[in-house]
């Protein structure tokens, strides 16, 4: 393949991004040790703002976008990975400061990679993507805290989303009994497949709340952040924890000390981007072995490369149900 596409995004003079499908030889990429034939990505929340022109995402340009890949090694002189491995790659300022996934070549540094774990295809890793791989980085923090399906339940929200599905799968395998708050009460039947036990609508959370209120749950993924999150804290039973890992809301987090100092709760921050390789190996580990094939198939849409820009709009909006691959 001498030359390829990639979806890149450019400023112009007057700090206007725009966004527009590039062709590019393998000379124009970034530095790197290790160069791959992409052949899956898919489209976080952040890829929406990246692809949305008007996001503080990209801190180079020309940028690519996509903050995920997954594909098959072509050269490497790493030592740890050779032509024809195939590899995944989540974050590492993929679409920030490096190129990104939305290309059908990357070159990167083989520290940032993974290799697919067995059993695993390139369109599995990427149905799981950065926001399925941040919710088992949440459900792991909350297992390091102590916390067990004995002590009570556990709370999930934006649930019909990408990383609130894939909690929700894995939360209900490692034995929660859990709860997942939606805006999108339709999708109830969705989301008890996926393993919801009950089922709230997010207008109970996310107006301004209490500082204390009933202790409702002992543990949660929170992917809302703002009001949610307050009131999510706020209704935790002591001694609990929530893993905040977004802020499909908003960035605000307009709480009080209350929940920390009279009863205890933890709130433990999650980042996806700059995760220590340890803990991505050990959640790519855990995915492996217990995230059901059938229920992340349940969860995926699969688009051809040529979409990805208007598909990646409308999950600002809400509209995607679960989690999209994009094949190149
Ligand atoms: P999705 O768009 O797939 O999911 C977000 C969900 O949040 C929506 O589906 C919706 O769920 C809910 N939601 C959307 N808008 C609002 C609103 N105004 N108020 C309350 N709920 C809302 O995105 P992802 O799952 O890919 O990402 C979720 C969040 O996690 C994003 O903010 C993203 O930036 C963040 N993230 C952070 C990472 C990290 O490293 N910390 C890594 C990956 C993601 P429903 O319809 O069920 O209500």
């Amino acid at each position: 393949m001498s030359s390829f596409k990639a979806v890149m995004v450019t400023k112009d003079e007057a700090g206007a991004q725009h966004v527009a499908w590039s062709t590019l030889s393998e000379n124009d990429l970034m530095d790197g040790d290790v160069v791959v034939r992409v052949s899956h990505s898919t489209i976080n929340y952040k890829d929406g703002l990246v692809l949305s022109a008007k996001s503080a995402v990209p801190r180079k340009f020309p940028m690519i976008a996509g903050i995920d890949f997954a594909g098959v090694v072509e050269s490497s002189s790493h030592p740890n990975f050779k032509s024809g491995d195939a590899v995944l790659l989540n974050g590492y300022g993929l679409s920030e400061t490096h190129y990104g996934g939305y290309a059908e070549k990357a070159r990167v540094k083989g520290d940032w990679l993974v290799k697919i774990p067995s059993g695993m295809s390139a369109h599995d890793v990427m149905a799981i993507g950065t926001a399925g791989y941040t919710a088992m980085l949440s459900v792991l923090a909350l297992e390091k805290h102590g916390l067990k399906p004995s002590d009570g339940a556990a709370i999930v929200t934006g649930a019909a989303g990408g990383v609130g599905s894939v909690a929700i799968a894995l939360l209900k395998k490692a034995g929660w009994h859990v709860i997942a708050s939606t805006g999108r009460v339709e999708e109830a039947d969705y989301l008890k497949k996926l393993g919801a036990a009950e089922i709230i609508d997010r207008k109970e959370l996310s107006e301004p709340g209490r500082p204390l209120g009933k202790e409702r749950w002992v543990a949660g993924i929170d992917s809302v952040g703002s009001h949610t999150l307050a009131n999510v804290l706020a209704q935790t039973k002591a001694h609990g924890a929530i893993a905040a890992c977004g802020l499909a809301q908003g960035m605000d987090l307009p709480t009080s000390v209350a929940p920390f100092i009279l009863r205890g709760v933890a709130l433990l921050g999650i980042d996806s981007v700059m995760c220590p390789m340890a803990l991505r190996l050990e959640a790519w580990k855990r995915l492996a072995s217990d995230l059901d094939h059938s229920l992340l198939a349940s969860m995926t849409k699969t688009i051809p490369f040529n979409t990805v820009i208007e598909t990646a709009a409308t999950i600002l909006k809400g509209q995607i149900r679960g989690r999209v691959v994009v094949e190149m």
